[in-house]
């Protein structure tokens, strides 16, 4: 069976069945990868501890019948909110690896506008889809689109899990 070793950042993590875990992962070396881990949510599991969102772990995992996570071990923490966490795991590809977002998160110079344009969605080239308004100061990740102020506020209040806030990070 093979087995994999990787850096990852824990995204986020959601419960499966009584006593499982299914978790988000961002890994260094296989970009965004979901993976489960069996009896994560028991109190007494070992691994619990270091699968929290935020947490940079060394993870082992196997693919059989699906991902399976099978240890992990914190090396450290980002520094991103909950929700910017969440975020990332909507936008980022699957099994992609993306270095240089890595460096970004695991640096101490993170911003989204320069996560976004090393995803692909540079705001500096970006305008409002309603109006084309330079500078736009929201993007709606489920459409991966651009809104202005005027145009992204609505939306905003709306989904505020689908949008993210970009000109308070400017
Ligand atoms: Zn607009």
């Amino acid at each position: 069976m093979q087995e994999y070793v990787t850096d990852a950042i824990i995204l986020k993590k959601d419960p499966l069945g009584d006593m499982d875990g299914r978790y988000t992962l961002f890994t260094k070396r296989f970009g965004r990868i979901m993976a489960k881990a069996k009896s994560s949510r028991k109190i007494t599991s070992k691994l619990a501890p270091h699968l929290e969102p935020g947490i940079v772990a060394k993870v082992r995992f196997i693919e059989t019948k699906g991902t399976q996570l099978i240890d992990a071990l914190k090396s450290g923490q980002v520094a991103l909110p909950l929700g910017d966490l969440h975020f990332l795991s909507q936008l980022l590809p699957d099994a992609e690896p993306e270095p240089a977002l890595w460096e970004l998160l695991t640096g101490e110079n993170f911003t989204w506008v320069a996560a976004l344009a090393i995803l692909g969605w540079d705001p500096a080239d970006a305008e409002c889809v309603e109006c084309g308004e330079k500078h736009p100061t929201y993007f709606y990740i489920a459409r991966q689109e651009f809104y202005c102020r005027t145009h992204g506020g609505a939306a905003s209040k709306a989904r505020r899990d689908a949008v993210l806030s970009i000109d308070a990070r400017l």
